[in-house]
């Protein structure tokens, strides 16, 4: 595996091999890579002839100055692992080198953004749209694969995709989970002991809540939840929301909806976590 550090550099190589007629897939992460990450390299080291992922922790996605401050960073772990899966090229930027000058560009989303990490990230998904438009531009990818962990994400990308003209295929992977249920994910490595522990509660309030979606009023779901989680000092809920599957709006009450989602953002501690579930009604 060939690590690379300049845009130049990345620019030449995926010129040469899209004219040599290679496939290329792409996965994008911010590294502190864990199974979640790695599913979704496997996934495109199987459909593409060339796998590139990105480990790029973007500065203008963070709306908190500590979170990005203490968002781990574990390159050279990550490029043992990269290797494991047979990625071809790792992308390990710079900021300078992605930001040569300080971005001002505005993207608007509308209502998918106005809602849970849009609303309560105040930039987030700008941020997002911003690094997300750089890297395909660079990587050109046939393929970009991302994670039903961050269901929001993936809908803005999507909505970008075809707002810009992209020209690949977004593929998307369930969410990887730790033998408790716990979501996982690169903030986990910031949990104490006790906190990692307490983690998990927030897999188990969403399997709760999907338990009780066709019996109890939304309402009284969100309440009970909130209720739950609130019985550790450690853990403090941002938002529980079940939202349409499609459009991620918040419902007040099911009506008619074949899919929704239920999304939780929580601090354990003082690390913020997000998990969601997919809830098929046609089925239940
Ligand atoms: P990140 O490094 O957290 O920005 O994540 C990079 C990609 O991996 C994103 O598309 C995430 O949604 C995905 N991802 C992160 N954690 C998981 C997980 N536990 N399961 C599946 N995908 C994940």
């Amino acid at each position: 595996m060939e690590v690379i550090e300049q845009v130049s550099a990345l620019r030449a190589i995926v010129g040469a091999l899209r004219c040599g007629g290679k496939r290329i897939g792409f996965v994008p992460t911010m590294g502190a890579l864990h199974e979640g990450h790695l599913q979704l390299l496997r996934a495109s080291t199987r459909e593409n002839d060339i796998t590139i992922c990105s480990v790029f922790v973007n500065p203008t996605q963070f709306n908190n100055a500590s979170d990005y401050k203490l968002y781990p960073r574990t390159l050279e772990h990550d490029i043992s692992l990269l290797q494991t899966v047979g990625c071809n090229y790792l992308f390990a930027p710079s900021a300078e080198e992605i930001y040569p000058q300080q971005s001002v560009l505005q993207f608007s989303f509308g209502a998918l953004e106005a809602v849970m990490e849009g609303e309560h990230r105040p930039g987030h998904f700008n941020g997002v749209a911003t690094v997300v438009s750089k890297l395909f531009h660079v990587v050109q990818p046939h393929k970009a694969y991302f994670g039903q962990k961050d269901l929001q994400q993936v809908a803005i990308v999507r909505q970008l995709v075809q707002a810009l003209s992209f020209d690949l295929e977004l593929v998307c992977f369930p969410t990887v989970r730790e033998a408790d249920g716990l979501a996982m994910s690169s903030r986990n490595k910031r949990l104490s002991d006790a906190q990692r522990q307490l983690a998990p509660q927030l897999y188990k309030a969403l399997q709760l809540a999907a338990a009780e979606l066709q019996q109890k009023p939304i309402e009284t779901i969100k309440n009970e939840l909130a209720q739950q989680l609130h019985q550790s000092s450690e853990i403090r809920l941002e938002y529980f929301e079940v939202v349409d599957a499609l459009t991620l709006q918040p419902l007040e009450k099911i009506s008619g909806q074949d899919e929704v989602a239920l999304c939780i953002a929580a601090f354990v501690g003082e690390v913020r976590l997000i998990d969601n579930m997919l809830v098929n009604l046609k089925e239940s």
